[in-house]
């Protein structure tokens, strides 16, 4: 999980919610449309939770972070919305993937969470795996259970993304890492933060090891 810096909600979103008696169901058209452009460039087009691609289509959710069922004065405020994935609800429901276990938005449904990744200290609850799953520390633990972090899908998929640099393991460490931080034609890379502790390990590996030569 990548902690999001958000920036402002646009501007067709800002004169929608002065309309009276407006809620989170009656948001449609361009404001809706221009709300979730920018939490999508806000997130570098990757899920707020699991970190895969998403895009501007119908498998990308605006996620409440507080939900709206229990908190519904929050429903239209832009720093309780992030975009997530569909955590492959859509697929299911269409039967392309009958037995995925859902995640993300999908696997929360109406739950707390005690951390999101608007918390600046998000980073350093979750430890990531060669073998691809995920740990959570103190709060983090929450998390994973929470946003069904270590769905087979998901442990798949990460583990797939650190054999592959495993396998190539970059020669310019320093400079890998400073490129898996930043957005690249406004996208991040999907997954970073999961190479981004990988890189940070081998970094400090290889400093131990000169260290002790
Ligand atoms: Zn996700």
């Amino acid at each position: 999980m990548r902690y999001i810096e958000k920036t402002e909600p646009p501007d067709e979103f800002v004169e929608f919610c002065k309309t009276p008696d407006v809620c989170f169901e009656s948001l449609s058209g361009e404001p809706k449309r221009a709300l979730k452009t920018r939490l999508l460039e806000d997130q570098g087009y990757i899920c707020c939770y699991c970190g895969c691609r998403i895009a501007d289509d119908e498998h990308t959710k605006i996620e409440h972070i507080k939900c709206q069922d229990r908190y519904s004065a929050l429903s239209l405020d832009f720093y309780n919305m992030l975009a997530s994935c569909d955590g492959g609800e859509l697929d299911r429901n269409f039967k392309v993937r009958p037995r995925h276990k859902c995640h993300c938005d999908a696997k929360k449904e109406n739950e707390d969470i005690p951390v999101s990744p608007l918390d600046s200290g998000i980073e350093g609850l979750l430890t990531y795996f060669d073998d691809g799953t995920v740990k959570g520390t103190g709060a983090g633990e929450k998390l994973v259970q929470t946003l069904g972090l270590n769905v087979d899908y998901l442990v798949s998929r990460r583990k797939n993304i650190i054999s592959e640099y495993i396998d190539n393991e970059p020669e310019d460490l320093e400079a890998e890492l400073r490129w898996l931080k930043s957005m690249h034609d406004g996208k991040f890379e999907e997954f970073c933060f999961v190479l981004e502790q990988y890189v940070s390990l081998l970094i400090e590996n290889h400093k131990e090891l000169a260290a002790a030569l």
